[in-house]
């Protein structure tokens, strides 16, 4: 069962990387037997993740090309940010699939659909670069991503055919600053650097030569984007500062505060309004403050600008107020795309679709990268996985020469959003089928044994609910990463 979040959530924001001052790129093939056709995959996520779960491995040559080696679960990141789950629990790594299929950890940076080719900069540190592992880290990574931005020799790629699943960056609607100076939640790197960051401002604020001013605007707390993920980021939060924080820094717990920002006139717009109703009054009881209709014009190390507001100083600003396309997608002019989202069209086989109108048969596009045309399916996880898993069954069927007609069909399992203190909401209510709303405990259960259910690898379904108990028992780890 997957939170299907209608409104847009929070993509990696990664900047535009330079150009690469590269000669030729080189061309490759995979070192699997050209006898079997090259499938090549963009993107190890939700929708990308899942084909290479399922593809049949004997028959296709598999290539993965990818800036990070691992699938992210990211209705899990949250909890992970505040302590509630170790960052182990929430990733799977591709590696997993090798060497049968092949990886590389790099970014695509263009396709040329007519040679059936593909330009890739590897996303790991360059050869060159001397000094210690974290200097590498601090030379080749930026705040806004924690992968190296494409460095060293471009390479090409050959395909017979190939999916597009590199899903989408953060949307920042170009406030100055927030690339720089706030944190985004897109996978566990920046969930590490959220987790840092919390209690960073807790031991600083702890120090003896500080006022109380500064404390407090230390453990200002400020999320941006009420949509789910900001809501859930808020409740875990919320949950840390009331148990380990309160027991650990009982004079300091007093002066933190959350603060959540939407620009709209409610938080959880894409939720049923008598849920979005409950959510904020829950949040009001426990003193989250919320401040909808509030604009943030502009942000600055540690401190932000808001029109109805003025100057707000903050100690962690997390900003997640949806998407914005991914750059490889913007650099495609040859096939039709949504004019809001800017993701590529499909049809309902999944197939891009070229500005003349006809369908592309060796090119797919699943996940937060693609729409199909005519229909409106929600940017979630929950979309992502099942393209996933209908194209998977349909390119093993394509191998054995069978025939795959049967349109892709969206079967919504529900929205869930998790609100702190053992409470979350269920809705159900634009399900075509069964219509349920669900609060409190029940849904808070309904959460977990729903993430649980889909946590992927049998190591990751022992380590999560171990993680959920320990926690539970001895509190969360407020070791600084
Ligand atoms: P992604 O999962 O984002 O994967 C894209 C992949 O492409 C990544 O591996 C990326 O590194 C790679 N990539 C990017 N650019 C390139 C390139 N140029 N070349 C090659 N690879 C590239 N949805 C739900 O349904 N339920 C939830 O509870 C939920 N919770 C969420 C919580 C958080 C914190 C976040 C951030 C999102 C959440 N979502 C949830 C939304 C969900 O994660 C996305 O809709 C989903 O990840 C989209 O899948 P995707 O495969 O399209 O893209």
């Amino acid at each position: 069962m997957f939170k299907a979040r209608l409104s847009v959530v929070c993509g990696r924001v990664q900047p535009r990387r330079a150009k690469p001052s590269v000669a030729a790129a080189r061309t490759f093939t995979s070192s699997a037997p050209r006898s079997k056709q090259r499938l090549v995959i963009l993107g190890s996520g939700w929708g990308g993740y899942e084909i290479l779960r399922a593809i049949d491995k004997k028959r296709w040559n598999v290539t993965m090309v990818s800036p990070t080696n691992a699938f992210n679960f990211t209705p899990l990141l949250a909890s992970c940010a505040v302590g509630t789950l170790e960052f182990r629990c929430v990733v799977e790594p591709v590696r997993r699939f090798s060497p049968q299929v092949v990886c590389y950890q790099a970014w695509c940076d263009t396709i040329d659909f007519k040679q059936k080719t593909l330009k890739c900069m590897p996303a790991t540190a360059p050869l060159e670069f001397e000094g210690s592992a974290s200097a590498r880290l601090a030379g080749t990574t930026t705040k806004e991503t924690s992968y190296p931005p494409g460095t060293g020799n471009a390479f090409n790629l050959r395909y017979d055919k190939l999916v597009i699943a590199v899903g989408a960056y953060s949307q920042t609607f170009n406030v100055p600053g927030v690339k720089e100076h706030a944190h985004f939640l897109k996978d566990v790197r920046d969930a590490r650097a959220i987790r840092t960051r919390i209690i960073d401002c807790f031991e600083q604020a702890n120090q003896p030569v500080l006022s109380d001013v500064q404390r407090r605007n230390l453990l200002n707390f400020c999320i941006v984007g009420g949509g789910p993920t900001g809501v859930e980021f808020s409740a875990e939060l919320h949950d840390l500062l009331h148990a380990e924080i309160e027991r650990h820094y009982p004079s300091l717990a007093r002066m933190a505060k959350i603060t959540l920002y939407d620009v709209a006139p409610n938080i959880l717009g894409s939720f049923d309004k008598s849920l979005g109703v409950y959510a904020e009054n829950k949040f009001r009881r426990d003193g989250i403050s919320i401040k909808t209709r509030h604009h943030v014009e502009r942000v600055e190390k540690d401190r932000m600008f808001v029109k109805e507001q003025g100057e707000v100083p903050f100690g962690l600003l997390v900003w997640s107020t949806g998407l914005a396309p991914n750059p490889l997608i913007q650099s495609i002019d040859s096939l039709e795309k949504h004019d809001k989202t800017q993701g590529l069209f499909t049809d309902q086989n999944l197939n891009v679709i070229t500005k003349e109108g006809h369908a592309d048969p060796d090119v797919w596009a699943i996940g937060d990268a693609a729409n199909i045309k005519g229909q409106l399916h929600p940017a979630t996880a929950q979309v992502a996985n099942q393209k996933g898993k209908y194209l998977a069954q349909k390119l093993n069927k394509i191998v054995k020469d069978q025939e795959h007609t049967k349109p892709f069909e969206f079967h919504n399992q529900g929205s869930l959003a998790y609100l702190g203190d053992w409470k979350a909401i269920y809705d159900r209510s634009s399900a075509d089928t069964v219509k349920t709303k669900e609060t409190g405990r029940v849904a808070w259960l309904l959460w977990r044994s729903a993430y649980f259910t889909m946590t992927l690898s049998i190591r990751n379904k022992i380590l999560v609910p171990t993680y959920w108990f320990l926690n539970w028992i001895f509190g969360r780890d407020l070791t600084r990463f």
